[in-house]
């Protein structure tokens, strides 16, 4: 018996990754995707990916982001990614952050990055095989995200990226650094499956 009926996923940083990073995003006007973003998606997407975005949203919690916003941004976003070609599958956001300043929110959350929490959430929720599975992101939280819920992972050099590179903890691996996430996509769409025959 094997995973064949779950499927594969991309699962996609947000700020940094598919939208430039201004900081807390709380208007719409500051969400900007990057040129390639549309282009990224689609190809990843025919390749047979299902395409989850995994983002820490902790401005909720310090109550820097009104309630709802999000919500709001990740909707425009859609509209946009499939307006330039592409596609999202599912959004996820951990609105957690363990000293917030909403009571309700400051926890010590399972799903706060690097914690594997909406990776698994999605996983059961959408049926992904994390085996086959790759995280994208700027930083290297999430890189360690991937590797903690079981993916490959990829550190792009757009938002804190570039300086992420310059900073890389001890001792901490990745499967790939590159420029953006339509370079990030041919590493993808290039690599090898774990799973092919011709490997086993
Ligand atoms: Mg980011
Ligand atoms: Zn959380």
């Amino acid at each position: 018996m094997t995973n064949s009926a779950l499927r594969p996923a991309i699962f996609l940083d947000r700020d940094g990754t598919l939208n430039v990073d201004v900081g807390y995003l709380h208007a719409i006007e500051q969400l900007k995707l990057y040129p390639w973003t549309g282009d990224a998606l689609r190809l990843l997407k025919r390749a047979g990916y299902l395409l989850v975005v995994v983002s820490n949203q902790a401005g909720i919690a310090q109550g820097m982001i009104a309630p709802g916003f999000v919500e709001e941004a990740h909707a425009e976003m859609l509209r946009r990614v499939r307006d330039s070609g592409g596609d999202l599958d599912a959004l996820y956001y951990c609105p957690h952050h363990p000293r917030g300043a909403v009571k309700e929110l400051a926890t010590d959350c399972r799903c706060r990055k690097p914690r594997p929490g909406m990776i698994e959430d999605a996983a059961r929720d959408l049926g992904i095989d994390v085996s086959r599975s790759w995280t994208v992101g700027d930083k290297w939280l999430d890189v360690q995200l991937g590797q903690a819920a079981g993916t490959r992972s990829i550190l792009v050099r757009t938002g804190w990226g570039a300086d992420q590179e310059k900073q890389r903890p001890e001792r901490q691996t990745v499967d790939a650094i590159c420029d953006n996430l339509i370079h990030a996509t041919s590493i993808i769409l290039g690599a090898p499956s774990p799973k092919s025959p011709l490997l086993s």
